[in-house]
């Protein structure tokens, strides 16, 4: 078996270590004996969604996000088509953002790929910090970092999480991220996906499911590692 990775426009959403997540998709297929080929997808190249499995895409500035408003333009079609049809999609805060309907920044509206039926504005008071949650898909708590000025509204979507630490899509209504079909969405960075390997074997079963045929469970792995450092932010969340 093998996976087809597309990492979206990984010279403009790169913060805070996000390509991190390719390496441990890639290392946790690998690790099982199954094959990763991992696309870099470069602004404004034509990009074969029909050839790609799962797609990983980061978080940025509001500057890059606007960037890159014209280019999500020119591959909203296939790229709602990809998801509708399932296609596995990790989106990380900025990312995450601009899967919505827009995300309005201190100066101007962005339009987002109305895959998710989210909004986000911006506010002065940056959300930073460590973020623990309690989500019904997994039994060990999902841990990350975050950084945004945006707050989202994710409205009647199902959310990643509950957030026991941390601020979450807003700071207000307690939630954080959102799950719809194969989509991950969340604002969490560290990367997400080495300090918590449920969410990332997660990812990889549903696009092999998709792929080879429903129902495909992967091998545990020996995971102490990756387990010590989940309890590490889980346990210490004050950091
Ligand atoms: N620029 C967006 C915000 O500030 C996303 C930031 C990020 O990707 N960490 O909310």
């Amino acid at each position: 078996m093998k996976l087809t990775i597309g990492y979206l426009y990984p010279e403009l959403f790169n913060l805070y270590g996000d390509q991190g997540n390719i390496r441990c998709l890639e290392k946790r297929l690998q690790w099982r004996g199954i094959e990763a080929d991992v696309i870099p997808l470069a602004v404004g190249e034509w990009i074969d969604f029909g050839g790609l499995d799962l797609i990983c895409w980061g978080g940025c500035s509001d500057r890059e996000q606007e960037l890159a408003a014209g280019y999500l333009r020119e591959i909203r079609q296939d790229f709602r088509a990809f998801a509708e049809d399932g296609g596995v999609v990790l989106a990380v805060c900025a990312a995450y953002q601009l899967l919505g309907q827009y995300y309005e920044t201190e100066h101007k509206k962005i339009e987002g790929l109305g895959i998710l039926d989210i909004h986000t504005r911006w506010e002065q008071k940056r959300l930073v910090g460590n973020v623990v949650l309690e989500s019904s898909l997994f039994s060990m708590p999902v841990v990350g970092f975050e950084n945004h000025a945006g707050r989202t509204d994710s409205g009647s979507c199902m959310p990643l999480g509950r957030v026991v630490c941390g601020n979450g899509n807003n700071g207000r209504d307690g939630f954080e991220g959102v799950i719809w079909k194969n989509v991950l969405a969340t604002y969490l960075h560290g990367p997400l996906l080495p300090r918590n390997p449920q969410v990332c074997d997660f990812l990889l079963e549903r696009a092999l499911s998709r792929k080879y045929g429903q129902g495909i469970v992967l091998e545990a792995l020996p995971d102490e590692t990756e387990q010590r450092a989940n309890r590490f932010v889980s346990h210490n969340r004050r950091l």
